[in-house]
This record gives structure tokens, C-alpha cells and sequence, in this order.
């Protein structure tokens, strides 16, 4: 199985990518929301949150602490920044390759926008 994202890890779309070991790819939203707006993507695909595995718990845990070095890197570890993983439809999952949003560089409001009562 190929994705968009597999492609940008391959190098085979371009990307401002800040990060490569050899498990992880990380690079720059293309329509960030926030001033720092990465994504830090297994290299190897697995769609959703819910294929994930016992087997994946060291690199979930991998790609954490990729996000709190690229922090520091771009200085918002301090002030602080939020990441998150979408998944499916009512997570507001539009790339089915997992993937960790690293948003940061202003306050970012509400964790949800909450329905109007
Ligand atoms: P999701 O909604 O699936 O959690 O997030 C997908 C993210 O991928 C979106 O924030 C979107 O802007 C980003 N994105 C979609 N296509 C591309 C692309 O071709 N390059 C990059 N760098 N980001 C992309």
C-alpha cells in the first residue's frame, strides 16, 4: 500500500522535511495552522490509530519524543504547543497514513470547538 505521505518519505513528493531516521519522517504542513505546524509520519504506512499494535508501542512512543526534540528545535517547547493524531471521519482524518500534528508558535484556543448549546 502506497499514501501521499509515503511518497514525501520516499522523497518522491517534495516537502520541507525537518527530520529522517529510520523510522520516522517529519516535515512541514503544507496549510499550516499554526506558525510551527509539522507531521511526523511512521516511514512505514499504517492508516489509522486503530491499526496500530502492540508491536508499534516503541515507535508510538518514538514519534513523541521526535515531537518534543523538533520543539525545541523551533523554540515552543517553552511557551508549549499541542500534538495530536486524527482518526477516521469524526476525528477529522484526511491522510490515511498515521500521522502526529506538532502545532505551536501562538495560543492555540480550545482543545475542541464545543457544539453552541
Ligand atoms: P489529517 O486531517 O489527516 O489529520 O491531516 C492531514 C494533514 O496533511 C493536513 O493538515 C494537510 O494540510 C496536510 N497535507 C495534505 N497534503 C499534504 C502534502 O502534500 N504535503 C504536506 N506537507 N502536507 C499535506
Amino acid at each position: 500500500m502506497t499514501t501521499l505521505f509515503a511518497k514525501i518519505v520516499r522523497g518522491e513528493i517534495p516537502s520541507d522535511t525537518v527530520y529522517q531516521d529510520e523510522q520516522v519522517t517529519a516535515f512541514r504542513d503544507i496549510n499550516p495552522a499554526a506558525p510551527t505546524h509539522i507531521l511526523i509520519v511512521p516511514n512505514r504506512v499504517i492508516p489509522t490509530v486503530n491499526d496500530l499494535t502492540t508491536d508499534d508501542e516503541q515507535l508510538v512512543g518514538h514519534m513523541v519524543l521526535v515531537a518534543k526534540l523538533l520543539a525545541e528545535q523551533e523554540e515552543i517547547a517553552e511557551d508549549g504547543f499541542r500534538l495530536i493524531i486524527n482518526c477516521n471521519k469524526n476525528g477529522g482524518q484526511v491522510v490515511y497514513h498515521l500521522h502526529l500534528h506538532l502545532l505551536g508558535g501562538r495560543p492555540l484556543g480550545p482543545m475542541v470547538v464545543r457544539p453552541k448549546a
